[in-house]
């Protein structure tokens, strides 16, 4: 039986290779809040991805598999262990880790089997225990989410961290990390050395309007993140929703928000409102950002830099 499920898995595994040409093309946002079955892309040595709502990566080594995000709910929690479990023929061992605290990459959790050792940053656990039984309110007040949220919960971490953690999966490493405050306070960063594979959550995207969703984020906290991203220097880029892309995103991403930064601060100076300045740098952006998703945030990331910038 096990075996069926596992061939079934594989059968599904569809190879795209590392040419980041293939990613060029910002892909929509997919919103089918149920991940596709049988459709793991290979798309590096050792990293496999589930293309969804949101991006899932598995990270498969000799001795050990890594997780990237659950999906929403329970149901899509045990749909990507499934595939993990089929990808890791060695019997390897199960680790999951999530890329921030919203319920589409953490509130699967309990779709994993009980012997999976789950990892998170301490920040990201302290903004889940305290802030995640609101956004699954949230999101079950949408319709289209309620039933997959049925029974989720807040899930707790076998392993914490402060900054950084190294894994070893036997023959290739994980680096989790923790830089900062960007899209939420707990934002955590995947690294694949050897394929030079980034899973960076909502921190570096392509051509989606950053959202600085945390009421003490702000613009510049998230060009701090950045700063410290740009360094791995990776090859590809997997957010967590929308298209890949290689390195170029992470400099596409910062001009972005250094853009914003500079005219919301440019404004201020001149004594208008955040709102009036929102109103404004938002008519400009869909413009200069045309063919970018997700503009309509561009208000409330200027009313976050009036904040960051007006001092204790
Ligand atoms: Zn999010």
């Amino acid at each position: 039986m096990r075996r069926t499920a596992e061939l079934t898995v594989l059968a599904g595994v569809l190879t795209v290779g590392m040419a980041s040409t293939l990613y060029a093309q910002p892909q929509q946002i997919i919103t089918d809040p149920l991940l596709p079955e049988h459709a793991v892309e290979h798309v590096s040595t050792h990293v496999y991805v589930i293309r969804g709502f949101p991006n899932v990566g598995i990270i498969v080594g000799d001795k050990g598999t890594l997780v990237v995000d659950t999906g929403l709910g329970t149901r899509n929690g045990t749909r990507v262990a499934q595939v993990a479990r089929g990808l890791s023929t060695n019997g390897q061992r199960l680790y999951l880790t999530t890329t921030h605290f919203h319920p589409e990459h953490a509130s699967g959790q309990a779709g994993f089997p009980a012997d999976t050792l789950v990892i998170r940053n301490h920040v990201q656990q302290d903004e889940l225990e305290s802030d995640g039984e609101r956004m699954l309110t949230l999101f079950r007040s949408r319709p289209q989410f309620r039933e997959l949220l049925q029974g989720a919960g807040i899930g707790r971490a076998d392993i914490l961290f402060d900054r950084e953690l190294d894994l070893d999966l036997g023959g290739v490493h994980a680096q989790l990390r923790y830089f900062g405050a960007a899209h939420t306070r707990g934002d955590e960063i995947t690294f694949v050395p050897e394929d030079g594979v980034l899973l960076p959550g909502d921190v570096v995207q392509n051509q989606i309007s950053p959202n600085i969703i945390c009421g003490s984020c702000s613009p510049r906290q998230w060009i701090a993140v950045l700063d410290r991203v740009a360094p791995l220097r990776p090859k590809l880029i997997i957010p967590d929703h929308g298209g890949f892309g290689g390195v170029e995103l992470i400099a596409q991403e910062r001009a972005f928000l250094v853009d914003l930064q500079n005219r919301a601060m440019t404004l201020k100076s001149q004594g208008r409102s955040a709102v009036d300045a929102g109103r404004l740098i938002g008519e400009e952006f869909a413009h200069r950002y045309a063919g970018w998703q997700s503009l309509n945030n561009v208000p409330q990331s200027v009313e976050r830099a009036y904040q960051d910038s007006s001092g204790p």
